[in-house]
């Protein structure tokens, strides 16, 4: 059982009990991975990709893969304090006895992260110091630039890894025992991957050609810390056709690939299963362009009531009335869409190509359905930019306050990365931004909108690391030494000590900010997209010139990918879509679309015969349908779960009953919640016999005893439903008292139980057990009612 200091914020993070954890015999595998996130739990436990490449890791014959996360400042203080090591969640083995540790880079600000997890590890930092140990892999969307970070690690995957990590994986088997030097040797020889120690350039970016046949998770891990998006992610499309000029991630991750409908309504159906989840993200860069969007809404909201729907950002013009009518009662969040700029001129330099006007032509049917407010982005700093462009925002807001719809306008500074067309250009300098930032303050003054600002400070030191060279891995190795970690974390980000370094080294700091020739060497030439750089050349210089290029569900660009010469990335029905959306007009467009899906695509109306809240999976015990009806559950939480907070336990609760079919009625119309009563919050780190939750069933399913197993089955480690009644909290008995257990004798007005030759245990009734416990005399302390308490013996 662990043991966490009083001071220590969110214990649950470090306890590794989650639902749909993996645990397997260490002495059963022989390769061990430790996946490593460096931020923190609640940012790692909600990206998609890091369930991704843990069930991929996990799938590999006699491969364990387990996951950590960076420590927040008080438990990393706590390690170092005390001479512990980092170690993994699930088995909580040290980093260090691992065969290979992997980190995904996301953020480039995460690096420092990363040597702070190597150190606390004890492993050395860079990668020619380590001639033992676990072999230390990077990989992620920041690393198409590796030339900043490559000290630190002994293979970089460049691209997706979902079909090279198995392939890693299966060398490290073959190669074990085999001296670092040449397991690593063995592992640059893959293609994709490329080798500090053994450099071959150029890297050839990887990704899977179909998404169908790759894996997706459908039982990752359940938080029991609420994370920054709690939700079951279903990523239904990958990579993104539009060709937004400053956009990394849509040259990053070309071509555009589909999930198939009928692939996702297995991998929902699964999930949900899996999970219990209450809302399903559609990810893709750009859900509206997703085919058959419609259908996958239209597929949830008919099988799963009660669970809502979420689009991440939106092109604007790509989600059409249909689809806004749908999820009109299951949309918990907003609607968020990438505006970019207010004029029609710089959205045609950053080929940004959106129609306004079909979002202001849909903004009575937002209101309609609920939406009071919604999220645009807005950015600043393209070296085009005159007066005119901000004067315009204040008059493309107009018809969303004429609606009173609010509107959250989130700016950021525009910063040219590698890969992409303005890959060449200067990142505008600090005063220029602050003063572009005023100027639109100063325009919205009073108006309907909230604006948040992205600190240009920020942006500036995270475009000097993903412009990096090989220069600058001696600044992060600086920061680390200075104690820079969570710059990703407002008060942890120290941007002095960027300028610090600078100095002291002599650098300039324009040779990262400023304008590159366009015929240079860049740093990030060593990694080969497979898109032509003479085409990036030509969007630059269309982008001088104004002009816009049409997107890859239209036509092709030949961006050198090549994906239409193959073939690999479209289907034919995907094509007459596209086709359909570029000969019809707006309007008509609407039905058109949707006709040749239905005559292609078809629901299958025979999969949802019935409806999911009372379907139980076929190897669950059946339950019959009655009118609704209030249960009441008494669960107890023991051990680790005693870290786990009182609203993150009940989140947990009902997810396990959702995902055996149990469906909880829900309050509010265009938000709903669930109907449920709690009893009192439990403070963390004590247990507890008696908690209750009560629950209304949506239509009424009888729940059995034999249920309770399976619920029990899938609930954290150390948390357990003991007992419930058919009726409300109110029934229940909630007479209770502590006990207290302390390894020496305490001086206390406690009722003293007893002792035996380790412990004394006490009994306590009333207020203040959280500052009985804060004292930090006693090892357990357990909520027990009082029914209950009589007859416990000291040996029990
Ligand atoms: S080859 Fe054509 S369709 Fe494929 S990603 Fe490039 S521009 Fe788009």
């Amino acid at each position: 059982m662990l043991d966490i200091v009083n001071f220590i914020t969110r214990p649950a993070r470090y306890t590794g009990i989650e639902p749909n954890r993996i645990i397997k015999d260490p002495d059963e595998v022989s390769v061990r991975f430790a996946l490593c996130f460096p931020d923190l739990y609640e940012v790692g436990m909600s990206y998609y990709g890091f369930f991704l490449l843990y069930g991929i890791a996990n799938s590999v014959q006699s491969v364990w893969c387990e996951r950590c996360f960076a420590p927040w400042s008080d438990m990393d203080t706590y390690l170092r304090q005390n001479g512990r090591p980092l170690t993994t969640l699930e088995s909580r083995t040290p980093l260090s006895a691992m065969d290979m540790i992997g980190f995904s880079l996301s953020y480039e600000l995460n690096i420092t992260n990363i040597l702070n997890m190597l150190d606390l590890a004890g492993i050395p930092l860079r990668a020619e110091d380590r001639k033992k140990g676990p072999i230390v892999v990077g990989g992620g969307p920041s690393m198409l630039n590796p030339a900043p970070f490559q000290k630190f690690f002994d293979i970089i995957v460049i691209g997706e890894a979902d079909k090279k990590l198995p392939e890693i994986l299966h060398v490290l088997k073959t190669l074990k025992g085999e001296p670092h030097e040449k397991v690593i040797g063995g592992l640059a020889q893959l293609e994709g991957v490329y080798s500090p120690l053994f450099p071959k350039t150029p890297v050839r970016r990887q990704f899977v050609e179909d998404l169908d046949d790759s894996y997706h998770p459908t039982r990752p891990p359940i938080p029991v810390v609420g994370s920054i998006h709690d939700r079951f992610n279903v990523e239904i499309s990958r990579g993104c056709g539009n060709g937004c000029r400053f956009c990394l991630a849509g040259f990053g991750y070309r071509p555009y690939r589909e999930r198939s409908f009928e692939k996702l309504k297995e991998i929902i159906d699964l999930g949900m299963q899996g999970t219990g989840y209450e809302e399903i993200s559609l990810l893709s860069l750009s859900s509206g362009d997703y085919t058959s969007l419609f259908d996958t809404i239209a597929y949830i909201k008919e099988r799963y009531r009660g669970v809502s729907v979420s689009l991440p950002s939106l092109k604007i013009g790509s989600i059409r009335e249909r689809e806004i009518s749908l999820m009109g009662d299951i949309a918990r969040t907003g609607f968020t869409f990438a505006l970019e700029s207010a004029t029609e001129g710089m959205r045609c330099r950053i080929n940004k190509n959106i129609d306004v006007d079909v979002l202001l032509g849909q903004l009575p049917l937002l209101k309609q359905y609920g939406w009071r407010k919604l999220k645009l982005y807005l950015m600043v700093g393209f070296p085009w930019e005159t007066e005119e462009d901000f004067l315009a925002i204040k008059e493309i807001l107009s018809p969303f306050e004429k609606e009173r719809i609010n509107i959250n306008l989130s700016v950021s500074p525009f910063i040219p990365k590698p890969h992409t067309p303005f890959q060449w250009l200067p990142m505008e300098n600090e005063v220029i931004l602050s003063e572009k930032i005023s100027m639109i303050r100063k325009i919205l003054k009073g108006r309907r909108v909230k604006v948040k600002y992205r600190d240009p400070r920020t942006s500036l030191v995270e475009a000097i690391v993903a412009r990096g060279d090989s220069r600058l891995w001696p600044l992060f190795e600086y920061l680390f030494h200075k104690g820079v970690k969570l710059e990703a974390w407002r008060e942890y980000f120290q941007p002095a000590l960027y300028d610090e370094w600078f100095n002291q080294q002599g650098i300039s700091i324009e040779d990262y900010l400023g304008k590159k020739p366009i015929e240079s060497a860049l740093p990030w030439d060593i990694v080969d997209t497979g898109i032509d750089k003479s085409f990036l050349a030509h969007e630059f210089i269309l982008a001088e010139a104004g002009k816009k290029t049409g997107d890859c569900y239209t036509g092709c660009a030949s961006c050198g990918i090549g994906c239409t010469e193959s073939g690999q990335t479209r289907d034919s029905s995907f094509s007459a879509v596209r086709s359909a959306f570029v000969e019809n007009p707006v309007q008509d467009f609407k039905l058109s679309q949707f006709e040749i899906q239905n005559s292609k695509l078809k629901i299958d109306t025979s999969s949802i015969q019935t409806p999911a809240h009372a379907e139980v999976p076929a190897d669950r015990p059946n339950c019959e349908r009655i009118p609704g009806i209030k249960y009441t559950f008494r669960y107890g939480k023991y051990g680790d779960a005693r870290y786990i907070g009182h609203l993150d336990m009940m989140n947990i609760l009902l997810r396990a009953f959702r995902s055996l079919g149990i469906t909880i009625r829900t309050h509010g119309k265009f938000h709903p919640m669930p109907k449920i009563s709690l009893s009192d919050a439990l403070p963390i780190g004590i247990e507890s016999t008696c908690e209750l939750i009560e629950i209304e069933t949506d239509t009424g399913i009888l729940i059995h005893e034999k249920m309770i197993g399976e619920i029990n089955k899938i609930l954290p480690k150390g948390t357990k439903i003991l007992e419930f009644i058919k009726g409300s909290i109110q029934n229940m008995g909630k007479d209770y008292s502590y006990l207290l257990i302390a390894d020496k004798s305490i001086d206390m007005e406690l009722w003293k139980l007893g002792y035996n030759s380790k412990w004394h245990f006490y009994t306590w009734k009333g207020k203040g057990i959280k500052e009985l416990r804060a004292k930090g005399d006693f090892q357990r302390i357990i909520k027990v009612e009082d029914r209950r308490i009589h007859g416990l013996r000291a040996d029990n």
